[in-house]
């Protein structure tokens, strides 16, 4: 638009050089060229810059201004070079005006208030300067140019229309773009940021490191499977959401909280503060996830672990981070459930004894070095040893004693467990089959022995060929194991079932079965995991979770079996909520085959004899 406005001026310009004085012909159209340039200039330096909405339309406004103020100018100074020219040169004056208002209407059409303000100037200017001057020919010129103005400044319009149609379609495109990516990246029921985002957010933030530590939570409820299942789905939603409410409550705004997914929370910390600082703020999260939760339809309680890791110090990268917190996590789970842990060195080594371990199991004698001890399980309404569960040692000539904890999943992922299986098996039937008839043995299986048929025909088997009877014998399933693969697991328990086999479910509450499944399952006992019963006279959150458990159990007509009881609160505990079978360091501790006598019925079952 400036270039046809200042080829055109100085076309003129050129034509009246030899008429017109200097400071019309050159003069006036350098000035008007000078400020054309520079507004020229001023949208060259500014096109990659993207305006506000309020600074765009500051600009348009300051347009129409611009225009207005230019076409009088130019229509003024075209307008007086008139008496310096004869009829030829007038008629390039008119000509001129209306060609370049002509282009300039057509430039402006994307402000088409701007386009109006030039017609009307330069019409208004044209006709009445024409008819004072009174020469017929250029009247008629005027009038004809008023009626192209007009057409122009229809085309204009409808152009317009089309124009802003346009960008207002691409703006809501962009909005519904920006709606779905937010969506892609929030958990729908609880509104935190999802799994996906957290992801991204830990990306983002080691790709612009800015030396500060940065920390990573996971947190993890504790008993929110029993809740799903005793109350229903709603009531979990529910339960997640308000979880939810009460982790952005807590937490300031280095903090970010996000659902991993399940009752899988996370957390992380730009600026990380001190360890100490750190697992106060884990303490405060999980004390407020210990309050019971008012919903709707019910008061429930739950409690929540949390693991944490932290970068520099322990962790090198986004994974790792990661990895380490849900580590922490686990073994806090493990140990301290309901409380923050945070990954320390202590942790690395027994990630590096884990490898040893592994090392040493790989060429251990494990017939000669595996032995099998006892823990009573007895029935506190009749004060009887009813049965004896079978746990494996390990004394490595090289490592001295491992623990089980420490062994079998380390047997389990180098596929080593089927053969200890065999072993620790043959062992526990030998000694049961010194014990009383209405003695049991309750036996652990893993994952890897129930899924796969070999293994199940090995194990029924060896049951066989011990001369028991295979009814007075109870195999521990876990729930993880369970899940590994439903459908094989299935068919294996039953197959045990039909030998007249118990089935038990080890660590119970601590897995994310559901009712439904469990149904599915022959089973005839619940082992609640002892990291329900630890304190459980003081701590409400874990009383309601046993005392759920029992009534579950009860409700599906099985025996259950309360492990960890090593107080005699507990214990008592226990008797009000009607517990009936347990096992703990109350009773004892495991022990040798040797010493197994003084637990074999007797009126009276006391408390660590010996
Ligand atoms: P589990 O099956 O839950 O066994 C109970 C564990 O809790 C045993 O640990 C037992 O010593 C311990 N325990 C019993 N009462 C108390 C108590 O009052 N307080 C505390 N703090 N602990 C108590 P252990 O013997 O170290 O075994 C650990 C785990 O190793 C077992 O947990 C089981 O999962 C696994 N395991 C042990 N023996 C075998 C086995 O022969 N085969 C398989 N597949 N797994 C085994
Ligand atoms: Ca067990
Ligand atoms: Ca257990």
């Amino acid at each position: 638009m400036y270039a046809i406005v200042l080829i055109n001026a100085w076309a003129l310009a050129f034509i009246f050089m030899s008429k017109a004085p200097v400071w019309l012909s050159v003069w006036i159209p350098g000035g008007l060229s000078l400020i054309c340039c520079a507004r020229l200039a001023g949208w060259w330096r500014s096109r990659h810059v993207v305006p506000s909405s309020e600074a765009a339309r500051m600009a348009l406004t300051r347009t129409n201004q611009f225009s207005f103020v230019l076409t009088v100018a130019l229509t003024a100074w075209a307008l007086s070079l008139y008496p310096y020219g004869d009829t030829y040169a007038r008629g390039n004056i008119a000509f001129f005006i209306a060609i370049t208002g002509v282009g300039v209407i057509i430039c402006l059409q994307q402000l088409p208030s701007a386009a109006f303000i030039v017609a009307i100037v330069i019409n208004t200017a044209f006709v009445t300067y024409f008819s004072i001057e009174g020469m017929t020919s250029f009247v008629v010129m005027a009038i004809n140019m008023a009626f192209v103005s007009i057409a122009l400044l229809l085309v204009v319009t409808v152009q317009f229309r089309h124009f802003s149609g346009a960008v207002s379609a691409r703006a809501k495109l962009e909005v519904a773009n920006r709606e779905n990516a937010r969506l892609a990246n929030l958990d729908s029921l609880t509104g935190l940021s999802n799994r996906r985002q957290f992801f991204t957010h830990l990306e983002a933030a080691f790709s612009e490191p800015d030396g500060k530590r940065f920390a990573v939570g996971i947190i993890d409820l504790d008993g929110f499977k029993p809740v799903n299942d005793l109350y229903g789905h709603s009531v979990g939603d529910s339960l997640l959401k308000e979880v939810a409410q009460r982790l952005n409550e807590l937490v300031d705004s280095r903090t970010h909280i996000f659902r991993l997914g399940g009752d899988e929370f996370a957390l992380t910390l730009s600026d990380c503060p001190g360890d100490a600082e750190l697992l106060v703020l884990g303490e405060q999260i999980c004390t407020a996830l210990r309050c019971p939760f008012v919903l709707s339809e019910a008061t429930v309680q739950v409690s929540g672990s949390i693991g944490f890791s932290v970068y520099p110090d322990l962790a090198r990268d986004v994974h790792q981070l990661y990895d380490r917190a849900d580590y922490a996590l686990y073994q806090g789970k493990r140990t301290n459930r309901g409380h923050a842990v945070l990954f320390s060195s202590e942790h690395v080594i027994a990630i590096e004894q884990n490898h040893q371990i592994e090392q040493v199991l790989n060429r251990a004698d494990l017939d000669s070095e595996l032995t099998v001890f006892f823990q009573p399980i007895v029935d506190i309404q009749r004060e009887r040893t009813v049965a004896f569960e079978a746990l494996a040692r390990w004394d490595s000539p090289e490592l001295g004693r491992v623990s089980p904890a420490d062994f079998i999943p380390v047997a389990e992922r180098i596929g080593l467990i089927s053969v200890l299986t065999r072993s620790l098996l043959k062992k526990a039937l030998a000694a049961a089959c010194t014990w009383p008839e209405d003695v049991r043995l309750s036996f652990n299986l893993s994952t890897h022995d129930i899924s796969s048929s070999d293994g199940v025909a090995t194990i029924v088997g060896i049951i066989l060929s011990s001369g028991i009877d295979p009814r007075r014998v109870d195999l521990e399933i876990t729930e993880t194991a369970m899940m590994y693969d439903f459908g094989e697991a299935k068919a294996s328990v039953e197959v045990f079932k039909l030998l007249g086999c118990g089935i038990a479910l080890d660590d119970f509450g601590t897995g994310y079965s559901s009712l439904s499944q469990l149904h599915a399952l022959p089973l005839t006992k619940l082992k609640i995991d002892r990291s329900f019963v630890s304190n459980l006279h003081k701590n409400p959150a874990s009383y309601k979770i046993v005392k759920s458990l029992l009534a579950l159990s009860h409700d599906m007509k099985l025996g259950c079996v309360i492990e960890g009881v090593e107080t005699s609160e507990e214990l008592d505990a226990l008797k009000t909520l009607g517990g009936v079978l347990v096992q703990g360091y109350f009773y004892s501790a495991p022990i040798p085959e040797a010493e197994i006598a003084r637990f074999l019925p007797g009126p009276q079952v006391s408390r660590k004899a010996g």
